[in-house]
């Protein structure tokens, strides 16, 4: 049973329940981009989103991903592990798109030979700046231990999903992952995994499935994550 709020964020919000260790994610139907300076209210979002999120921690934790997920609880409400939570959010990229583009001055839709691995600062004020190694060990951000072990669930994570999205015709382009401590003191994968922390192309089309949708326009962005929850719920 929900009780109080403990963090309400753009997308989500965070309730306590009756038992300490367990958390409600309550996905809103609200969307924002670029820092927040672009929001609106979309009615369905968060349904879509909570199922696919929940589907995406299921297939993670059969394949022996540790993650936060208990079980999906109503249709916009995830049962979740609390998590200590560290500042760093890791990015993988199979494809180029979005910041890295900019940054690197590569075309939009390039290939790496491997997958690309950045780390970003969970930090408003300073708007999430990318960082290296280095920086979140002299600020302290994460636990030594947890660096290595992040890199490699990412990368795990990335394999698992860029196969099973690409059968049943998605190209994973990109995603974010966060990281925190879960009550027995294991390092997990926690947060939401949807086409808000992803990008996802129609294999076919190559049409963008995710919130680019929403950030640039380009179509409405119901009409994509239902397609993407209706293909991965094909078997
Ligand atoms: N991403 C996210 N939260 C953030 C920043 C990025 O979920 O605060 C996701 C984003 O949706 C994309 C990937 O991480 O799937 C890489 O994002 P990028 O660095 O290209 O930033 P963007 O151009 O999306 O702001």
């Amino acid at each position: 049973m929900k009780k109080k709020v403990l963090y309400e964020g753009k997308a989500k919000i965070v309730y306590e329940t009756d038992e300490p260790d367990r958390l409600i994610l309550f996905f809103k139907d609200t969307a924002s981009a670029f820092d927040g300076e672009k929001k609106a209210y979309i009615q369905g979002k968060g349904v879509l989103n909570c199922q696919i999120s929940s589907l995406i921690f299921q297939i993670l934790g059969e394949k022996g991903i540790k993650t936060h997920f208990i079980k999906q609880l109503s249709e916009s409400e995830m049962l979740v592990w609390r998590a200590e939570r560290f500042l760093v959010e890791v990015v993988v990229r199979n494809i180029g798109a979005g910041s890295v583009v900019k940054r690197l001055g590569i075309e939009e839709g390039k290939v790496f030979d491997e997958p690309l691995l950045e780390l970003f600062y969970k930090n408003d004020e300073l708007h999430d700046p990318m960082i290296c190694e280095e920086h979140v060990k002299v600020l302290g951000l994460v636990p030594s231990e947890a660096i290595p072990l992040m890199k490699e669930t990412a990368l795990k994570v990335n394999e698992i999903l860029k196969d099973f999205f690409a059968s049943h015709g998605i190209t994973l382009v990109d995603f974010k992952l966060e990281f925190g401590r879960l009550p027995d003191g294991r390092i997990a994968v926690v947060d939401e995994i949807t086409p808000d922390s992803m990008r996802l192309w129609d294999i076919e089309t190559g049409e963008k499935l995710d919130k680019d949708r929403f950030r640039y326009d380009l179509g409405d962005l119901l009409e994509g994550y239902t397609k993407v929850l209706k293909k991965i719920k094909e078997s």
